[in-house]
């Protein structure tokens, strides 16, 4: 096997965990394997994001072409947000993007495991998030 083939490699940088996770399951969507990385310390408290040097998106360097491709052909999410077609069924607000539940956050001892194997073993559920209300609802 070819070394250079698993190297991996920080794809980007996200200050919040909702945009992070978003594009993680974009990729993911698409079968690109990547990872969050300092996700659940900058969750906790924000202030760390800086320090840190924010929430890190992992991907295999194999993979850097496609997930780029990827991410500048499909722009929904601005889409979404902009033409606001989806509205929060609680507050009305059309300040909704589609993202992973933050109800089933994992653990750190998860994230710690998948970290260190390089694994993601779930499949994260997506929903519609409110950030005016916190509401999250299925379409
Ligand atoms: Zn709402």
């Amino acid at each position: 096997m070819n070394p250079d083939e698993e190297k991996i490699i920080v794809f980007m940088t996200f200050d919040n965990p909702v945009e992070a996770n978003i594009i993680k399951s974009k990729l993911e969507t698409n079968d690109i394997d990547c990872f969050l990385s300092d996700e659940n310390i900058i969750s906790i408290n924000p202030l760390y994001s800086n320090a840190m040097g924010g929430i890190k998106l992992n991907i295999f360097e194999k993979n850097l072409v496609e997930a780029q491709s990827l991410l500048n052909e499909s722009n929904e999410l601005e889409v979404d947000k902009e033409s606001g077609k989806i509205q929060c069924p609680k507050c009305s607000s059309y300040n909704v993007v589609l993202g992973p539940s933050s109800k089933k956050r994992y653990g750190f001892f998860t994230m710690l495991v998948s970290f260190l194997f390089f694994v993601h073993p779930f499949k994260t559920r997506n929903v519609y998030c409110c950030f005016n209300c916190g509401n999250e609802f299925n379409k």
